[in-house]
């Protein structure tokens, strides 16, 4: 329980990655804030485990990340709940899959905004209390797309790049105060992200589903196997470390070896 006393906000950790960050850090004995959308009682049900779990108690806000003033609210009401905030990973994230010339505008502006700018506005926000402290860690969820593209996820890559960029200005302005910033990247997790974006990919290039499974989504990814979500949260975990405060401005990635093709 080696994060006793300290306080965790995950957003978009309602689903699949974030939930189970949220898991992993109650269970090192961390306060938690979750946030994202879902069934109300389905909600309910994992932020009660979640403070058993951890003994420091467990809160949720359900701030639309794409709504900057709900953001700066979300952090604030964190800060005010249970002390400060010590570990900020910024996790929430949607997809859409349609090639340029035919992507929605408004989707485009979404995915930017929830994909990239919410982590801007966490991070300003959250800052001023990690850096009172002089002990802090931001953990961006990218992904493999944030350092390498594929047709048809325009936003996305565009968005996960730009996170990318983000996590390295950012160590960079806070590595002497005790504050690491780093971004994982995974590959394809089998979550309810990767689920979702089957039936347009089928669409978009007119196969199958199992010929999207295999042909488009593990194409890449030589272990031909998914990551998994526990995977990420263990990575999560080791960030939190103090032997890790040396690992700072990096882009961890987590792909099965999708990137070093
Ligand atoms: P998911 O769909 O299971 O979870 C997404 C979470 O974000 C949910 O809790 C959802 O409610 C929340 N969310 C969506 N829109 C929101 C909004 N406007 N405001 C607040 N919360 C919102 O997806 P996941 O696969 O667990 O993805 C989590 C992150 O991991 C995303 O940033 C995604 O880009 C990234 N990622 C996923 C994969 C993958 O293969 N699944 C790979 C690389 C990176």
């Amino acid at each position: 329980m080696f994060l006793k006393g300290k306080t965790a906000l995950i957003t978009g950790s309602t689903s699949g990655i974030g939930l189970a960050c949220a898991k992993a850090l109650a269970a090192e004995g961390a306060a938690v804030m979750i946030n994202g959308f879902g069934d109300a009682a389905a909600i309910e049900a994992e932020r009660a485990a979640l403070a058993a779990t951890s003994g420091a108690g467990a809160a949720y806000s359900a701030a639309d990340m794409s709504k900057p003033d709900e953001i700066v609210a979300m952090v604030e009401s964190c800060i005010a709940r249970f002390g400060g905030i010590d570990i900020l990973v910024n996790n929430a994230g949607i997809q859409h899959v349609a090639p340029i010339d035919e992507f929605p505008p408004e989707k485009w502006d979404q995915i930017i905004a929830i994909n990239l700018s919410s982590a801007f506005h966490t991070i300003r926000t959250a800052l001023p209390a990690m850096k009172a402290k002089g002990w802090g860690r931001i953990v961006n969820t990218a992904s493999a797309h944030s350092l390498v593209a594929s047709p048809f996820k325009s936003a996305y890559v565009a968005a996960k790049h730009g996170i990318a960029g983000l996590t390295k200005t950012a160590a960079l302005e806070v590595a002497t105060q005790g504050i690491t910033v780093n971004c994982i990247s995974p590959g394809y997790v089998w979550t309810p992200l990767v689920e979702a974006q089957i039936p347009d990919t089928m669409k978009a290039r007119g196969l199958t589903r199992e010929q999207v499974m295999n042909d488009v989504l593990l194409a890449g990814q030589p272990t031909k196997k998914f990551v998994t979500v526990e995977q990420v949260a263990a990575l999560l975990v080791h960030l939190c470390r103090d032997e890790s405060a040396s690992i700072t401005g990096a882009n961890l990635s987590m792909d099965g070896g999708w990137t070093a093709a």
